[in-house]
C-alpha cells in the first residue's frame, strides 16, 4: 500500500526538467526582419529573370506596379534591360463579363499549350481599384491546375486606378514575361470599364468570350468590343444551352458581318465551345493558328506590334501631360477659378481651356 502510494506520487510528480533551448532560434526573426528588408537591385531581378525564375519575376512585377519614386526608377532600369529579351512571345487577349468562363477558358487552353511544350503566362487585370483589392479576380481560387506548373506563371494584377497605369504596367508585365522565356501570354481583362479596350491595343490576338442569352443577344458587350475581336467565342455550349448558342452564333455571325474588313486580311469569326465538356478548344487553337499564320506570313504581325508601341507613346505623352498640367498647384487654382467662370457663363470652355493651357505653357512650363 504504501510502496504504491510512493508508486502513484511518483507517477504524477513533475521532475523539473532542464531548460531546453527553443526550437525556433530567437534569432530567427531578427534574421527575417533583414531578409524582408534586403532589397534587391534591378541586376539580382534582371539575372533572376532571364532564369525563368517565377518568384523573381512576380516581385520584378510588384516592383512595376509600385508607385514609389526610387521604385519607379528601378523598374525603368529593369525593364531597358529585358527590352531586347522581349517580344517573341503570342499575346493572346481575353475579355468577356464576370462569369463567362475566362479563367477556366484559359486554364484549359493555357494546360493544352502546355502540354505542347509550351510556357504559359496569364496576366489578369483587375479593374477595380487597388484600394478595394481583387474584387473582381482576385477572391477566388483562380487556374489551380495551371498554377501549379512550373511552365505556367499566372499573376492577378491589381491596377493603379488609371488606365494610363494599366497600360504602363501590363506592358512592361509582357516586357518582362518574354523576357522569363514565357512564349505564349493571356492578357485577361473583364470586359465592363475601358481596360479592355487598352489590352486589345497591347495583344496580337483578341479573343472575346460571349454567353448565348435569351435573345437579346449583344448583351453587356459594346459593340466597340466586337469590332476590336478577331474571334467571338460563345462559351458553356453544353447540356441545355446547346441551341440556344447556335442561335447566338448565328446572330454574332450576322453583327459581324456589318463591320468593315480588316486591313490585316483577317476575317473574325464565331465559334462555340465548352471549356467543362472540352469541346471546341481545338477549333480556336487552330483559328489562331491560322491568324498567326497570316498576319506573319503578310507582314501585319510585326507591322500592328509596331503601331500598338507607338500608340503607347504616344498615349504616354498624352497621360503625362495632363498629370503634370492637373497636378500643379497654380493651375489647379486657375482651373477652379475658370469653373466658376464657365458656371456663370462668363467664359466658354473652350476658350478657358486655350487660356489655361496659354498660361501653362507660357509660364510654368
Ligand atoms: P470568369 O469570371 O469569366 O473568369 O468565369 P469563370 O471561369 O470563373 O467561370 C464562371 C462559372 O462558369 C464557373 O462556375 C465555371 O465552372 C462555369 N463554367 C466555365 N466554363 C463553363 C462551360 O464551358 N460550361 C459550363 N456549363 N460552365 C462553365
Amino acid at each position: 500500500m504504501g510502496k504504491n502510494k510512493k508508486y502513484n506520487r511518483n507517477t504524477l510528480k513533475v521532475n523539473k526538467g532542464v531548460e531546453q533551448p527553443s526550437a525556433v532560434n530567437p534569432k530567427m526573426n531578427e534574421h527575417l526582419g533583414k531578409f524582408k528588408k534586403k532589397k534587391i537591385n534591378v541586376s539580382d531581378y534582371f539575372a533572376g529573370i532571364l532564369s525563368g525564375d517565377r518568384s523573381m519575376l512576380s516581385r520584378a512585377i510588384t516592383l512595376i506596379e509600385s508607385t514609389l519614386p526610387e521604385d519607379r526608377e528601378s523598374s525603368k532600369h529593369l525593364v531597358r534591360h529585358c527590352l531586347p529579351y522581349s517580344g517573341k512571345s503570342v499575346r493572346i487577349g481575353i475579355t468577356g463579363v464576370p462569369g463567362v468562363g475566362k479563367s477556366t477558358f484559359i486554364e484549359a487552353l493555357g494546360l493544352d499549350y502546355i502540354r505542347e511544350g509550351k510556357k504559359v503566362a496569364v496576366l489578369a487585370i483587375d479593374p477595380s481599384s487597388r484600394r478595394s483589392k481583387g474584387s473582381i479576380l482576385g477572391d477566388k481560387t483562380r487556374m489551380e491546375h495551371l498554377s501549379t506548373l512550373t511552365n505556367a506563371f499566372i499573376r492577378p494584377s491589381a491596377n493603379a486606378g488609371t488606365l494610363g497605369g494599366v497600360a504602363r504596367e501590363t506592358h512592361e508585365s509582357i516586357i518582362l514575361c518574354e523576357a522569363a522565356g514565357f512564349d505564349t501570354i493571356f492578357v485577361e481583362t473583364v470586359g465592363v470599364g475601358q481596360s479592355e479596350t487598352t489590352v486589345a491595343h497591347m495583344v496580337d490576338f483578341f479573343l472575346l468570350l460571349m454567353l448565348a442569352g435569351g435573345g437579346d443577344e449583344l448583351q453587356g458587350i459594346k459593340r466597340g468590343i466586337m469590332e476590336m475581336a478577331d474571334l467571338i467565342v460563345i462559351n458553356k455550349a453544353d447540356g441545355d444551352n446547346i441551341n440556344k448558342t447556335q442561335l447566338a452564333k448565328r446572330e454574332y455571325e450576322n453583327a459581324l458581318h456589318i463591320f468593315p474588313s480588316l486591313k490585316n486580311g483577317w476575317h473574325p469569326k464565331v465559334l462555340t465551345a465548352s471549356t467543362v465538356e472540352h469541346t471546341g478548344l481545338d477549333k480556336i487553337k487552330k483559328e489562331i493558328d491560322s491568324f498567326l499564320h497570316l498576319t506573319k506570313s503578310n507582314g501585319y504581325f510585326e507591322k500592328t506590334r509596331q503601331r500598338q508601341d507607338i500608340l503607347l507613346f504616344e498615349e504616354n505623352i498624352r497621360n503625362a501631360l495632363v498629370d503634370r498640367f492637373f497636378q500643379n498647384n497654380k493651375m489647379k487654382q486657375m482651373f477652379e477659378s475658370y469653373r466658376k467662370k464657365i458656371a456663370l457663363k462668363q467664359v466658354s470652355s473652350y476658350e478657358a481651356a486655350n487660356e489655361l493651357l496659354e498660361f501653362y505653357f507660357n509660364k510654368i512650363t
